[in-house]
């Protein structure tokens, strides 16, 4: 346990519970034409993951790595599917009532787009960040972005053939800098745009909690999170403003939250101590031809 502190993190106090996701599989769906809204939609098949509500869990306070672990997943349906086993979905199953009306099937947890995108970006922002705190983002620019003069300011454009002129221009243009930027500037303003975007648009937003203190009126400014995907980016940029400080376990080879820790330390848990402990001791066993005591 770690030493008693005054103030808790702001992640320990938002109060959020999520479901591993059992049985997560990728089914085919078949459905029928269908209205949403004014846009008709044909009927056909779709791939997407389905599954029932397991375990619960408090992502925020037990998984203090997990945008980490999510944004090194491969980007293939059995990675998401396990992902999905382990922490769940990343937005809330369709209830009775929005199942009816989006036409979605019970359990219903995404198509391979929905996963894909969400994966791609918190990975880009994490890119960003870590090239901000010991890389090059110079380099990254050059790898990811192309600048264009407009006026005083400086477009940033995805990299790749330039569009058509006039009107595509403005359309693909990312974000706007001032021109006199930096490349750190420019890569700073990428990263915050880029996880605010997260943070809105998984409805991520400021909520005043209630605390046990006695005194004044008891509450603190904190987070009201919705969903897996909201979780994981609040979980980002509350590693980006503390500066904390990532590693990869020797023992399970996931990422954990290593702040604080003393530099030699490369396990997650007491538990991925002893398996490497163990480990070590079997390969002495076995580079010395005798078997080893356990
Ligand atoms: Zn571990």
């Amino acid at each position: 346990m770690t030493l008693a502190r005054q103030e808790p993190a702001i992640a320990e106090l938002v109060s959020f519970r999520w479901h591993r996701l059992q049985e997560a599989e990728w089914k085919t769906l078949h459905h029928g034409a269908s209205q949403h809204g004014k846009v008709a939609v044909p009927a056909g098949d779709s791939v997407a993951l389905v599954g029932v509500e397991g375990e619960s869990y408090a992502p925020l306070k037990d998984e203090p790595a997990l945008f980490r672990i999510f944004a090194a997943i491969e980007d293939t349906p059995e990675a998401f599917a396990d992902f999905a086993r382990a922490y769940g979905s990343l937005d809330p199953l369709p209830d009775r009532i929005s199942k009816t009306a989006r036409g979605l099937p019970e359990g219903y947890a995404g198509d391979e787009d929905d996963w894909g995108e969400a994966r791609e970006s918190v990975a880009l922002a994490i890119e960003m960040w870590d090239e901000l705190r010991g890389g090059n983002p110079s380099e990254l620019i050059e790898r990811m972005w192309e600048t264009r003069r407009v006026g005083d300011e400086l477009g940033i454009y995805p990299n790749g053939p330039p569009q058509c002129w006039k009107g595509e221009l403005m359309d693909s243009c990312l974000l706007i800098v001032d021109a006199s930027s930096s490349d750190r500037e420019i890569v700073q303003a990428m990263l915050a745009s880029e996880v605010n975007q997260g943070l809105k648009h998984a409805d991520v937003t400021p909520a005043l909690a209630a605390t046990n203190k006695s005194y004044g009126a008891g509450l603190r400014l904190t987070y009201r999170v919705g969903s897996l995907l909201g979780a994981m980016w609040l979980q980002l940029a509350l590693a980006i403003d503390g500066n904390r400080d990532y590693r990869t376990c020797e023992g399970c080879g996931l990422p954990w939250d290593a702040t604080g820790a003393r530099a030699s330390r490369d396990w997650c848990s007491e538990r991925c101590r002893q398996r490497i402990y163990r480990r070590g001791q079997k390969d002495a066993g076995n580079s010395e031809g005798a078997g080893a005591t356990s």
